[in-house]
């Protein structure tokens, strides 16, 4: 997995695994192990305070309060914090759906005993001495070290070149199935630093929809992506959380009812959304290759955060947030942006006002003009195209124009070129235009 900082936008960060075997376990075990009661006393104490004095704990209280604890002593600094911090995420995503109307969500609660928690080492936290990562725990113990194989902190682009990462962060994870630990993997985020985009070349702007992404590209071409076994996926997928939630929420947390379907809800989800990253990797890094085959330095994508805002004051039923929430709109955005820098292209959120209801030829504004099955018609120049081919080309003029109404094309579009769901295969292949 591989992103790029929000708030570096052209830095490279890049996660590379490595499996390390179970006779790791005896090394590792006591530190994660430490970790999860970090985890849990974190659960414990937010409770009480919850239940003495009516609010939450902060942050900073709980990093406090733990820091004279046994479990805390036994890890690097850092890495305890991070078990905090990581609890209070959580914490904070809860909250965040139950705004959203999921009112079946739990909060975040205990873990057992031997429960394998990931450990993190930040900068501070881990040394590199070649091959060797020395990974550091509290000051009176010895360091644990991993050797890696040979050009471990290289990173291959697309293009074939090679680039030498340097690690910001290391993670150690447990793989268990069927409850039982399969194998420890190291996680290495390596910062690939700052990636040269192209400065000129063409545009392309895309639509993301729930059953079709569209992109209109400055060259004149026009995409549809029809992503209706996506959409079921994740609509199939959020039915299942909420039917498993809603019988968690009726038994007592901890009894063997309740762990039994926590099990089988982590066992179900699982699969369904290796299906889905899958399908979201292909689409994405057909994003990027048609882009870089044209030639493209911007990509373009609908600005989130304002969808997001309207979605909150605008509509607060639970329908509309559901509909929000359908698709993973950002991550499916970041995993579009990190692969378009990989291949040197920029990719540059834009506003989506008025890019549904305004004619992308002539420039005449309509929001009747939508007609039902996703066509626009419009009433002044004729126009008859797929209503999120339409919004992807007013998504470019506005990007190049500042404004897609009350203007027309500066050239015209070609015929849209149609993508579908390969199952088969799994990717993505071009279709004729009827299939649409
Ligand atoms: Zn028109």
């Amino acid at each position: 997995m591989a992103w790029s900082d929000k708030s570096h936008p052209h830095r490279l960060l890049l996660t590379k695994q490595f499996p390390l075997g179970l006779e790791m376990l005896l090394v590792f075990q006591p530190v994660m192990q430490a970790a999860n009661r970090i985890w849990n006393s974190c659960v414990w104490h937010s409770r009480e305070t919850f239940k003495q004095e009516d609010r939450w704990p902060t942050e900073a209280e709980l990093k406090a309060k733990f820091k004279s604890f046994a479990a805390w002593k036994e890890l690097h600094s850092q890495s305890a914090q991070a078990v905090v911090e990581e609890y209070f995420e959580a914490v904070s995503s809860y909250r965040k759906h139950r705004e959203n109307g999921h009112h079946e969500m739990n909060p975040p609660g205990f873990k057992p005993k031997n429960h394998l928690r990931t450990v993190t080492w930040k900068r501070q936290g881990f040394d590199v001495e070649d091959n060797t990562l020395v990974l550091k725990l509290s000051r009176k113990k010895e360091p644990i070290k991993v050797a890696l194989p040979e050009g471990w902190n290289v990173v291959t682009l697309p293009d074939g070149t090679g680039v030498r990462g340097i690690p910001v962060e290391v993670k150690v994870k447990a793989v268990v199935r069927r409850r039982k630990v399969e194998n420890l993997v190291l996680h290495v985020t390596f910062d690939l630093g700052v990636m040269p985009v192209y400065r000129t070349g063409a545009v392309s702007a895309y639509d993301y929809n729930s059953a079709t992404f569209a992109r209109a590209a400055s060259n004149g071409q026009l995409d549809l992506f029809v992503c209706r076994e996506l959409l079921s996926l994740v609509q199939y997928r959020n039915k299942i959380l909420a039917e498993f939630q809603e019988k968690i929420s009726r038994c007592k947390e901890g009894s063997r009812r309740w762990k039994r379907l926590q099990a089988a809800k982590v066992h179900r989800l699982r699969r369904l959304d290796r299906r889905i990253r899958q399908m979201e990797h292909a689409l994405t890094k057909l994003f990027a290759q048609l882009d870089e085959a044209e030639g493209v330095a911007f990509a373009v994508v609908g600005d989130l955060t304002s969808l997001r805002r309207s979605a909150r004051t605008g509509m607060k039923g639970k329908k509309a947030s559901q509909k929000i929430n359908q698709m993973a709109y950002e991550r499916l955005q970041s995993e579009q942006r990190y692969k378009n820098l990989m291949r040197g292209i920029e990719t540059d959120p834009w506003t989506e006002k008025y890019t549904s209801t305004t004619c992308c030829t002539c420039g005449a504004y309509n929001p009747g003009w939508r007609k039902h099955r996703g066509l626009w018609v419009c009433g002044r120049c004729g126009l008859v195209l797929q209503a999120d081919l339409n919004g992807a080309a007013n998504l470019l003029k506005q990007y190049l124009f500042g404004t897609c109404t009350g203007r027309g094309l500066p050239s015209a579009f070609g015929e849209p070129r149609v993508w579908r769901w390969d199952g088969r295969h799994n990717r993505f292949v071009q279709v004729s235009s009827r299939a649409a």
